[in-house]
Formats: structure tokens, sequence, C-alpha cells
């Protein structure tokens, strides 16, 4: 489902290079969940962005399904996007001015097919979000924010989720509500890769693997 060899990224500020990624090898299989983990700094959200489309390695190879995103135009990988990859943002990136309905149907603007709406809902009621259906993302707590984006990245029903410590803000039951998720998510032949800076859920996963420094291990 992904592969990826040698990633190297660099961020220049002035005076100051950091080595975000250095030199990252992964593989991930249908069925599989990975849990990435590692300190805050070590490259985890760039590691994310970089597989999932959004963020040009300087160096190394990419595959998602077959393509590499990065040889594609920009109009071309955003629909190979829409339809392959779901991806929780660390920082979420709500529409501000949609209510919590529209922000979990967002992804239907890329990638239009029929019975979003109703699948939209059944993700609301899966998340326990159905009493702010109606919200704005302001009238949301972070972990129900957190929840909606998790309901828009799984809209389309992507082959591969990428999810940037998608629980860090959920109460007990809501985390399970994400396992269970995640299980018949892989169970019916999706891939997860999330990544998180907590031990716990290392438990859960088909596989863990630790990031330092830009480096896998
Ligand atoms: P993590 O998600 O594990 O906390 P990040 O991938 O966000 O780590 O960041 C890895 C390193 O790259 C950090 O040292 C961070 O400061 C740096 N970094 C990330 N994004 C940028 C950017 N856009 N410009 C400059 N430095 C960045
Ligand atoms: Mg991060």
């Amino acid at each position: 489902m992904l592969e990826a060899a040698g990633l190297k990224k660099t961020f220049s500020r002035p005076g100051k290079i950091v080595a975000a990624l250095d030199g990252v090898t992964l593989k991930l299989a249908g069925g599989e969940f990975v849990v990435v983990r590692g300190p805050s700094g070590s490259g985890k959200t760039t590691l994310l962005l970089t597989l999932g489309g959004l963020l040009a390695p300087d160096s190394g190879r990419i595959d998602i399904a077959g393509r590499n995103p990065y040889e594609l135009s920009n109009e071309a990988r955003a629909a190979f996007r829409a339809g392959t990859v779901g991806f929780v943002f660390q920082q979420f990136h709500l529409v501000p001015y949609l209510s919590v309905r529209d922000n979990v149907l967002c992804p239907a603007l890329a990638a239009p097919a029929d019975g979003l709406d109703k699948r939209a809902d059944e993700l609301i009621e899966r998340f326990n979000l159905a009493p702010r259906r109606t919200h704005l993302p302001a009238e949301l707590s972070t972990g129900e924010k957190q929840r909606v984006a998790l309901a828009r990245a799984l809209l389309n029903s992507p082959k591969l989720l990428l999810a940037d410590e998608p629980t860090g803000n959920l109460d007990e039951a809501n985390e399970r509500v994400v396992l269970e998720t995640f299980k018949s998510f892989t169970a019916a032949g999706g891939a997860v890769l999330m990544v998180t800076h907590s031990r716990h859920w290392e438990d859960h996963a088909d596989r863990a693997l630790y990031l330092e420094a830009g480096r896998l291990r």
C-alpha cells in the first residue's frame, strides 16, 4: 500500500538547518496498523505530510498504491489524494465557517460520489458528534474537533489513513471508538499509519516503530 525509501527533508531557517527527515525507509501493507512513536520535534508530522503527498521530500522515493504522488500535476495529485489517502491533521484544519456536517462532507467536493451524505451522517453518529452536527468549529471542544477531523478523513473510504496524534485530546470512550474504527478499517484491507508521542498505542498496533531526530528504528 505504501512504500517509502531514503526520505530526506531539510528545513532551513536563517543561520540554522534542521534535518527533519534523515533517510526514512518504511513499508506498509494493506490490512496493517502501524504506530510511529517519537518525541516532539522528531519529524513525525513532516513524515506524515511527506507520505501523504502534501510536502515533497528533498530526496527519496514514495509509492502509494502504485503511484508516486510527486510525479503528478497539482490537480492530479489532489484528485489522487482525495480518492486514496485520508489525512488527520494534528491541528485539525477544519473550515471555520462550515458546520460539523459540512466539514465532514468537504472531501466530497474533491471526489463526489453517491451515498456520501449518508456516510457523513454515519460517521457523525459513530464519533458521537450527532448533537454537534450544526455547530461551527469555534463552538467545539478540542476533542470534538479531533473527532470531526477523523470523520472527514474517512468520508471517501480511503485505502490509506495517515493520522497525526489523532487521539491526543480524546477521553477513553472516544479513544475506544477510534481504535475500533482503525481495526475495522484494516480488517477491510486499509492501512493505518498513526504517529504519536504516547507509548500507550503500541500495544494495539500490528507494528510499532520509533522515530528519533528524523531516523526510524
Ligand atoms: P514532530 O511532529 O515529531 O513534533 P515535526 O515534523 O513537526 O516534528 O518537526 C521536525 C523538526 O523540523 C522540528 O525540529 C521542527 O522545528 C522542524 N520543522 C518542521 N516544520 C518546519 C518548517 N516548516 N520550517 C522550519 N522548521 C520546521
Ligand atoms: Mg507533530
